[in-house]
């Protein structure tokens, strides 16, 4: 047989020919700023679990990805198709890096966006695009993650003012924040407020001893008699509406995200079964080796035509809720069978930094995790099939 020119795993699905150029393009640059600034130093940044937040975001802002599908206000106003590509991208580097700006953009500066009021906008959206004030998103608590209706944090009116107590847990970029979207219990039902993270009796500790999304900043948030005034409130959103409203627009980034995750380790897999020598030839040539590749492959390339299918529903304004849960719960499940398999071809140097197989893996034990589990989107799913709620 003709020796046969390697193709890379999604070149197979020509997926480029479902990208139009502008998104393209808005890809490449974000690729390029992921391979000079984030690769070498990722390995580094994870051992040590620390990054250097606000010099990224800074860099995040030039670069234009924060907000970047928003209108206005500084933001770029892209399609939701490039937003999803450069969540792959990002997510390609490190899934704490896309971490960073999906809180930034599709939680933190989409609340504002969607549901704050032009006082609100004005003051923090361009300062955010920009990446000169970090924004973080707090809804989870230690008792409440998947059922976030349960939320004990409360905020009650005060002679004009609003004040907040509670604790919030869990909450990426806390530590590191100008500002905090908090959502919490009042006489009106759930609200949302912004919290300028100054203000006496907010704190922010860090939770340490992660072993996942080392490159990421989690944190407890403390609200301990924070006093706010009456136009803090977000305007637009009453009841957990609001906040589901955000958590929809992240989900849809992880969409994509998750499959950059895997591209890396399927890339990184494939190169390195080329040059390892097992048994005198390479590992590559084995049918055991082709054959993981073959099914990672697949399910790499579906993930992606899921995922630009989704993103034309969500630029036509079609796209619902339950269907960006087929897409997190399909890429997410996949990627992470994806990173863990490919550790496997990689024997023993999987397991180090060296290689981002294992980082990659283990990052997105918590891209399964957050922003609604699986077995919260097969729910999701289920409901829409049966008409039957399980949640309870
Ligand atoms: C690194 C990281 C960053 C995060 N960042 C943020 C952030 O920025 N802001 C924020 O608000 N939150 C954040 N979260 C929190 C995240 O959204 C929650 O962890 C998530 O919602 C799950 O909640 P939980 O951890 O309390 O798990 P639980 O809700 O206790 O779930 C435990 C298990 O029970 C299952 N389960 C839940 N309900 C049911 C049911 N009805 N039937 C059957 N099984 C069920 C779950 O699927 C899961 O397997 C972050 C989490 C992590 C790990």
């Amino acid at each position: 047989m003709a020796p046969v020119t390697p193709r890379g795993p999604l070149a197979l699905f020509q997926t480029e020919s479902l990208i139009d150029e502008e998104d393209r393009a808005i890809r490449d640059t974000v690729r390029r700023f992921v391979e000079d600034k984030i690769r070498p130093e990722i390995a580094d940044w994870y051992e040590s679990g620390s990054i250097p937040a606000s010099e990224l975001a800074l860099e995040l802002g030039a670069l234009g990805v924060l907000g970047m599908h928003l209108e206005g206000y500084g933001c770029a106003g892209t399609s939701a198709t490039a937003y999803g590509l450069a969540c792959l991208e990002l997510e390609a580097g490190d899934s704490g890096l896309r971490s960073l700006v999906s809180v930034q953009g599709s939680l933190a500066m989409f609340a504002i966006w969607q549901h704050g009021s032009e006082e609100q906008k004005q003051e923090w959206l361009p300062r955010m695009a920009a990446g000169e004030a970090i924004g973080c998103f707090g809804l989870t608590e230690a008792d409440f993650g998947s059922n976030p209706a349960g939320m004990r944090t409360r905020a009650r009116s005060d002679g004009g003012d609003w004040v907040l107590n509670g604790t919030k847990m869990w909450i990426t970029n806390g530590s590191v924040a100008d500002l905090a979207v908090v959502w919490a219990q009042t006489d009106q039902g759930i609200r949302g407020f912004v919290v300028p993270t100054n203000t006496p009796g907010f704190s922010a500790p860090e939770i340490k001893k992660k072993m996942s999304l080392r490159a990421s900043v989690t944190s407890e948030l403390v609200l301990d008699n924070v006093r706010l005034p009456a136009s803090a409130v977000l305007p637009g959103a009453a009841g957990l509406s609001g906040p589901l409203s955000c958590l929809n627009e992240a989900r849809y980034g992880i969409v994509f995200g998750a499959l950059g995750a895997a591209r890396d380790c399927l890339e990184t897999a494939i190169a390195y079964a080329q040059e390892r020598e097992i048994f005198d030839k390479p590992l590559a040539a084995y049918q055991a080796t082709q054959l993981k590749l073959a099914d990672m492959t697949l399910e790499l390339g579906k993930g992606m035509l899921l995922a630009l299918h989704l993103g034309r529903l969500k630029d036509a304004g079609q796209l619902e809720p339950t269907q960006v849960s087929l897409g997190k719960l399909n890429n997410v499940r996949e990627a992470i069978a994806i990173a863990r398999e490919c550790r496997t071809i990689l024997g023993a140097a999987g397991i180090t930094l060296e290689y981002p197989l294992m980082r990659h893996a283990n990052n997105l034990e918590s891209v399964l995790t957050y922003e609604g589990t699986s077995e919260v989107h097969q729910m999701v799913i289920g409901q829409s099939l049966t008409g039957l709620s399980a949640f309870r």
